[in-house]
């Protein structure tokens, strides 16, 4: 093997933000052990075949579950990188949070890095959290100009806000489990983690569920023809948190958390950079539902509790993001982000084109 390259263990292969990172990484000729629960599933994982077949990487699928603790130490056998992307995104669908969302985020942490635990070979684990694990609602702002990678998520729990507190959580699990190491300096491993806002940006797979995917169908689709709570996001294309992984991976002075965010959008304003690029023929919403109403409609219409929206509609959301540029990530317009990820969604067929 090439001095430069290396083998690189990708948890939850078939995930919209890990097949940018897995593509990236083959590009550049490493060897990729990818995870997946299942496959024999051509959904999950014939595009990253496809990708293997162009790039001077490898591609080795290996099968593993968060929840089955020996799972993961196959394929980690001769990895000096673990990228820890799996976990469950999804707002959505489910009645037990704590099994659909927090369990698998946490035990399946301690499940994969107890495995890293046992691994002689690896160097570096990159944990994919989020911005999630930051804050909890908007109103975590008050008297800051923005959150920063100081900054934890103290406000979520499995009742509030399950997703960002199986973030949180998980990522805590994570610096315990880092910090317990034992053994010498020499064989353990250092932790980065990679903290994104919402992503957007075109998906190489139709088969994931994220939470991302669905926002950009339901504007596209007309489910938000509406009008659109006055929410906020901290913004960052997929394509970018995907190079964010493989600089903190190979950088060797890459060290703690990185937030994601190349800047704030509303939802309205989303609606608007695609409409006008897309035309108005499209069902994109026009205008902000008044607060008052979203508090009266709002859990009637989503996955979305009073206590969320009276924390989080009409506030600010900002974030520092210039650790991240140091990194050496260069983040694109949240025009151009936007628009490649629509025109994904037509060329898939998703949304009808008009
Ligand atoms: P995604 O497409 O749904 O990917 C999640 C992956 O997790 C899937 O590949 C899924 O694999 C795997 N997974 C879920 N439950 C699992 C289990 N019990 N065992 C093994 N694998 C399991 O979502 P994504 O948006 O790419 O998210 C990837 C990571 O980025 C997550 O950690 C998420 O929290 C984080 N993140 C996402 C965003 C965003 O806006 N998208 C922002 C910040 C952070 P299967 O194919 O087997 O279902």
């Amino acid at each position: 093997m090439p001095s430069n390259t290396h083998t690189v263990m990708v948890t939850g292969a078939s995930g919209y933000i890990a097949g940018w990172i897995v593509k990236y990484l083959l590009e550049a000729g490493h060897t990729v052990h990818a995870t997946v629960r299942d496959p024999n599933k051509a959904k999950s994982v014939d595009h990253l075949k496809r990708i293997a077949d162009a790039a001077p990487g490898t591609l080795k699928l290996f099968k593993a579950d968060l929840l089955d603790a020996q799972s993961f130490d196959a394929p980690m056998q001769g990895c000096d990188i673990l990228m820890h992307t799996a976990s469950p995104f999804v707002l959505e669908g489910f009645t037990d949070a704590n099994e659909a969302l927090v369990r698998p985020a946490v035990e399946g942490t301690r499940n994969v890095l107890n495995a890293a635990n046992r691994c002689d070979t690896l160097k570096r684990v990159v944990l994919t959290s989020s911005v999630a694990s930051v804050y909890g609602d908007a109103t975590d702002m008050k008297g800051k100009s923005a959150f920063t990678e100081a900054d934890w998520n103290t406000t979520s729990s499995v009742d509030h806000n399950p997703y960002q507190y199986s973030k949180v959580a998980a990522e805590r699990e994570a610096w315990k489990i880092h910090d317990g190491q034992e053994g010498s300096a020499e064989s353990r491993w250092d932790l980065v983690t990679i903290n994104p806002g919402m992503v957007y940006g075109p998906s190489l797979t139709n088969a994931s569920n994220s939470a991302s995917i669905g926002t950009l169908l339901d504007m596209g689709r007309g489910k938000l023809k509406t009008g659109v709570p006055a929410l906020e996001y901290g913004m960052v294309d997929v394509r970018e948190v995907a190079q964010a992984h493989l600089l903190g991976a190979f950088k060797p002075e890459a060290e703690g958390r990185y937030i994601l965010v190349s800047q704030s959008v509303s939802m309205l304003d989303i609606a608007g950079i695609l409409r006008k690029q897309f035309g108005k023929q499209y069902p994109f919403p026009m205008m902000k539902v008044p607060k008052p109403v979203v508090w009266a409609v709002g859990p009637f219409m989503g996955p979305v509790t009073r206590k969320f929206i009276s924390r989080n509609v009409g506030y600010p959301l900002r974030f520092e993001n210039s650790r991240s540029k140091t990194l050496g990530v260069n983040y694109r317009p949240a025009a151009d982000t936007l628009k490649d990820h629509f025109d994904q969604v037509l060329e898939d067929g998703l949304v009808r084109r008009r």
